[in-house]
């Protein structure tokens, strides 16, 4: 499979990992947008959010249960964002889906 965050998630190419188990893998962002920036992925190879069937319900939980969990350990005490981009005009740039946790900077409304 020719997708990065399938080659991260299997440690065929290095990443700075926080967490992971047999569904999902969390590491840092290798461009990190605020002090606190980490992606939650699934093992699973989702490439966009509009291919989430019924049997993926569980597991996106499970990305937003981790990313929560992950920016209390990392310190985010006083808030954090999740942000999942979709397709091109979403802002989605590697297409496998995951959840960008950003934080320790305040952050505005509306993003860019
Ligand atoms: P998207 O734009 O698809 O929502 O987010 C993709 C994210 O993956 C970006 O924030 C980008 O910095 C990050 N990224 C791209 N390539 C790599 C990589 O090789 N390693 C890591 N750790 N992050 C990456």
């Amino acid at each position: 499979m020719d997708c990065l965050f399938c080659k991260i998630a299997a440690g065929q190419i290095p990443a700075r990992k926080l967490y992971e188990d047999d569904h999902v893998v969390a590491f840092h962002d290798i461009a990190p947008q605020a002090p606190v920036h980490f992606l939650v992925i699934p093992k699973k190879h989702i490439p966009v959010l509009t291919d989430l069937t019924e049997d993926d319900k569980a597991l996106v939980g499970h990305i937003a249960y981790t990313a929560q969990r992950l920016a209390a350990e990392q310190g985010c005490d006083e808030g954090f964002r999740l942000v999942m981009n979709c397709n091109e005009q979403g802002g989605q740039t590697v297409y496998h889906i995951h959840m960008h946790v950003l934080g320790q900077r305040q952050m505005h409304w509306p993003p860019g």
